[in-house]
């Protein structure tokens, strides 16, 4: 049954497509703006497609955590990497929500609030201005419009000459043989046969006997072998210390590194969110940091004041970071081919966790981005690579 909503508009929040997006935004409104009337519109059974997302520490700030603290599904004190001879581990909250717990999230709150409804199975054909067109014909309005329908709108950002490239991943979810140890994320070990750009296996330790195992490349072209790779990722999990007995779950990602910065934000409804708003970071393909800030924002100001100075601002700082994130891969995908972007990517990972965490939430201050263009530069001394390894006890 329809909830009572304002007269002249049907919502005070309209969203349409309930991905990360949209379900970030529901959920910080549901906490910071309880009498505000949210309507999401989503086109299929269910909230937030097949995903596991994660994040790193400063993706989610300490003040968004009274609406964000629930998405955050698991969590881990830090992650490893491993390189060819040398290794780090970076200090700071990793953490990870998968499609089914932003569904539960989402359906409580809607299940709670008056004024929040859910619409499932509701295709949206046109957005413009603050109406929407249904599939079915029906019109309805919103006072902000946020359309975020996914990356479908995004699919041509990497391809051709020196428009960047992709990041490209099949993840199995795996039952293991016998339990791992390991109580930590692999954020990257690139100890495997290098191909088809710059290759790292990425690993999340849900539990003891239960993890995520994902082939991951930097590459200049988006096809991807799934069945081969699957075959592939349980053919050398036992390099990784670890046993496959059963695939659970498959997870396929070709996310666009773009070489331009893809941010479109204008200061009238509708708002473009997520993915095909350039609502993401194009240095990793992520979009959770960038989602999170237009989740806070949307929740924190009133409504009238949705496109004022703080909207300025914060869709020019991040303009500037997106700007910088995609030059970044102007230049890894453009100059940096074989093995050279595999020493990119160790250099890189040489600065320090403030840096990084920075680097992944789109909050790159003029120091780091010196620093990032300098530590990656081919010049800079190996030995700044050679970190320690996970502390005992950490
Ligand atoms: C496999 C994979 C793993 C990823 N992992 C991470 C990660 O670990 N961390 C991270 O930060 N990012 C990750 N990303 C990148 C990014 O976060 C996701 O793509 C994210 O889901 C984008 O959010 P979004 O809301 O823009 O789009 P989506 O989450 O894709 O949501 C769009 C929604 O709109 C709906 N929709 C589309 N058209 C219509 C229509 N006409 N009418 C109604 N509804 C419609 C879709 O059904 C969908 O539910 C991953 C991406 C993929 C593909």
């Amino acid at each position: 049954m329809a909830k009572a909503m304002p007269n002249a508009f049907d919502a005070d929040y309209l969203l349409v497509g309930g991905g990360l997006q949209n379900g970030l935004i529901l959920l910080a409104l549901a906490v910071r703006k309880p009498d505000a009337s949210v309507l999401l519109l989503e086109q299929s059974a269910a909230i937030g497609g097949n995903h596991i997302w994660s994040f790193q520490a400063l993706d989610l700030p300490a003040g968004a955590l009274d609406w964000a603290r629930p998405i955050i599904e698991h969590e881990w004190p830090g992650y490893q990497l491993y390189f060819d001879d040398s290794a780090r581990w970076v200090q700071g909250a990793y953490r990870s929500l998968s499609s089914e717990h932003l569904h539960r999230l989402v359906m409580r709150a809607a299940a709670r609030a008056q004024r929040i409804e859910v619409r499932l199975g509701t295709a949206v054909a046109a957005v413009d201005g603050h109406s929407v067109q249904l599939a079915d014909g029906t019109h309805l309005r919103g006072r902000v419009v946020v359309d975020a329908r996914g990356p479908e709108a995004a699919r041509a950002m990497g391809s051709g000459r020196f428009s960047g490239g992709y990041q490209k991943f099949v993840g199995l979810e795996c039952q293991l043989a016998t339990p791992t140890d390991l109580a930590a994320p692999i954020l990257m070990d690139t100890r495997c046969v290098q191909h088809d750009g710059f290759r790292f296996h990425y690993v999340l330790p849900f539990a003891p006997d239960r993890v995520l195992i994902e082939d991951t490349y930097f590459a200049n072209t988006p096809d991807l072998d799934v069945d081969a790779l699957s075959r592939t990722i349980v053919a050398e999990a036992p390099r990784l210390g670890l046993e496959v007995a059963e695939v659970l779950r498959t997870e396929v990602g070709v996310l666009p590194m773009p070489a331009w910065s893809h941010f479109r934000a204008t200061d009238t409804s509708p708002i473009t969110g997520g993915y095909a708003g350039g609502w993401f970071n194009p240095g990793t393909g992520y979009s959770l940091a960038a989602a999170a800030q237009l989740a806070e924002h949307l929740s924190a100001v009133p409504i009238a004041d949705t496109f004022g100075p703080q909207w300025r601002h914060l869709t020019r700082r991040m303009r500037v970071q997106s700007q910088f994130l995609a030059f970044l891969n102007l230049l890894m995908f453009g100059f940096f081919h074989g093995p050279k972007r595999q020493r990119l990517m160790e250099r890189f990972y040489m600065v320090s966790d403030p840096v990084i965490h920075r680097f992944f939430a789109m909050r790159n201050n003029p120091i780091d981005m010196w620093r990032i263009m300098y530590v990656g530069a081919p010049w800079t001394p190996k030995g700044w690579a050679k970190r320690p390894q996970r502390p005992a006890g950490a």
